[in-house]
């Protein structure tokens, strides 16, 4: 029996989960390298990026100008020419690994359009080299040509890092748990790992890339710790249910609530949803709605939905709400959430630069799209729509005018539509200071950007994880205001930032005079609890 060996890193995500080393890495990864697959296999990866690709170069299409378009339509004419292709899978046929088969024939034509005294031709040259670095890097950072696994579920996967949507990207199925070497514990990965119920451990020793694959290991995210071998004991441990769930007082926030209007102690809780499966599972009976839908992670394979999949997407959500309430949030690409080509690259700072509705206003096609989806599922139920990073009072008032512009147009066309509740997100410390000058129908506090703005502490850097807590009496006096505000103009506010689903913060929050929340589904229990016994506390 193989000794065991134990890890630690910090808990991103908590849970714990026994599976098998599985590893996965970037192109640039000098210590993971592509495992090349069966000639199936690597036929299927090749085929199932060429359609990637497509889905991406027609996003990026969307919102340019003729001549950009012209140019990425050469490159999509190109992924579905079979004449093109055909050379790139006889030589994926004849054994060799779908990117080198990709990058030898692109090689080729390359230099054939480069060597031509044709400047039109030459100019293809230029558009082949991009094509080609495209390619490479959709199959090389492809999670399935990545894994290095013996087998394909129970996967505890090892990784440096890994982007939110290459993590959307790996099936559920398979994925137990995450240990990474960077990562952070408020970044959208941390985010998604928490709404997926996956645990996860950021920070870890770079000795994790050289656990053996398909080694046992133990993931205990609920006590930092990632053990190879482990063992027996803490097998055992591990199969054992846990000791002391939290009680479980579904209505207990409803029945303590007691005291006048304005002392309301009735605390509603709200789902954080990034796409309808989240859900799927889960009774509307046990939650006040649904506080934020992270639209941006609607994104597969690089392609968002057009505005008919948005609509379905939506309206199933609020089929699924029974009347209760859904806040939608319009896309908020940017920061660490990148979509390809969508992003403007001069962003020094992503997080500082054009995310958020900055980048919807950039591309107005992309942005009417997914509010004319919006304003045709709003009467299937109780929608409200907002928009993050709202940094001046006029942001607000463009959104509105924009939206009701939507359902005029909708509206001669004779096509089923409402105008919804039309918020925005609080995260942004010139609009948390000035909010009695936003004209807003609700309010929701984004404390994940809110926090990292007013500290400058970066989410995404498990380094100053030691000020982790040095926000909290500037945060919570910020939030009083806000509630106050929001209560003197007689606007509904709630919280969706991560604070909300860790009960050690709960009390501060409900003292600040906040009475709704929204949570990660697998918090919703926990959240309860800490409500019921800030109840029992202050009464
Ligand atoms: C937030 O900033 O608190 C928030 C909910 O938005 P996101 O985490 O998606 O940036
Ligand atoms: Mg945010």
């Amino acid at each position: 029996m193989k000794p065991e060996t134990v890890f630690s890193g910090a808990a991103a995500s908590g849970g714990k989960a026994f599976g098998i080393a599985a590893f996965w890495g970037s192109s640039d990864s000098s210590i993971v390298e592509r495992a090349g697959g069966t000639e199936a296999q690597e036929r299927a990866l090749l085929a199932a990026n060429i359609q990637r690709a497509k889905h991406a170069l027609a996003t990026l299409a969307y919102a340019q100008d003729k001549d950009a378009k012209d140019i990425i339509g050469l490159q999509i004419a190109l992924l579905e020419d079979d004449t093109f292709l055909e050379p790139v899978f006889a030589r994926v046929k004849s054994g060799m690994k779908a990117d080198i088969a990709w990058e030898t024939h692109l090689d080729q034509e390359i230099d054939n359009y480069a060597g031509s005294e044709d400047r039109h031709f030459q100019s293809i040259a230029h558009d082949l080299v991009d094509l080609k670095k495209r390619m490479l890097r959709l199959i090389r950072e492809s999670p399935h040509s990545q894994w290095t696994s013996v087998q394909q579920t129970n996967l505890i996967l090892l990784a440096d890092d890994i982007s939110p949507s290459d993590l959307l990207s790996i099936d559920r199925a398979a994925l137990s748990g995450l240990a990474l070497i960077k990562g952070s514990l408020t970044n959208h990965v941390a985010v998604l790992a928490r709404g997926r119920g996956i645990p996860l451990i950021v920070g870890c020793p770079p000795a994790i890339l050289f656990i053996s694959n398909g080694s046992p290991i133990l993931l205990d995210a609920d006590n930092n710790i990632i053990a190879v071998n482990p063992d027996g004991n803490r097998q055992i441990n591990m199969s054992r249910p846990p000791s002391k769930k939290p009680a479980s007082p579904r209505i207990i926030h409803k029945a303590d609530a007691k005291g006048s209007h304005s002392e309301n102690r009735t605390v509603n809780i709200c789902l954080n949803i990034d796409g309808p499966e989240i859900i799927q599972n889960i009774d509307v009976s046990a939650v006040d709605g649904i506080g934020l839908f992270r639209t941006e992670f609607l994104i597969t394979d690089g392609q968002l939905p057009d505005e008919n999949e948005q609509f379905e997407i939506y309206r199933s959500v609020l089929d699924w709400s029974r009347g209760k309430q859904v806040v939608i949030r319009t896309f908020d690409f940017g920061g660490d959430k990148v979509i390809n080509g969508l992003i403007a690259d001069q962003n020094v700072n992503p997080f500082l630069g054009v995310r958020g509705y900055r980048l919807s206003r950039m591309y107005p096609d992309l942005f009417r799209g997914q509010l004319k989806a919006l304003a045709r599922a709003a009467p299937y139920g109780n929608l409200a729509v907002m928009i993050p990073m709202v940094t001046a009072p006029f942001e607000m008032s463009e959104f509105k005018s924009e939206f009701q512009d939507v359902v005029a147009e909708l509206g001669h066309q004779h096509i089923r539509c409402a105008l919804p509740k039309l918020g925005m997100m609080i995260e942004v410390p010139s609009a948390a200071l000035t909010l009695d000058r936003f004209d807003a129908d609700f309010y929701s506090i984004g404390s994940n950007d809110l926090i990292q703005y007013v500290s400058a502490v970066s989410r995404d850097t498990l380094q100053l994880d030691y000020l982790a807590d040095a926000w909290e009496p500037s945060i919570y006096r910020l939030l009083r205001e806000c509630v106050s505000v929001a209560s003197a103009k007689n606007v509904p506010i709630s919280i969706c930032g991560e604070i909300a689903s860790l009960p050690k913060h709960i009390p501060n929050l409900l003292d600040c005079g906040i009475r709704s929340l929204s949570v990660s589904p697998g918090q919703v229990e926990v959240v309860r609890h800490a409500i019921g016994q800030w109840h029992r506390r202050s009464t």
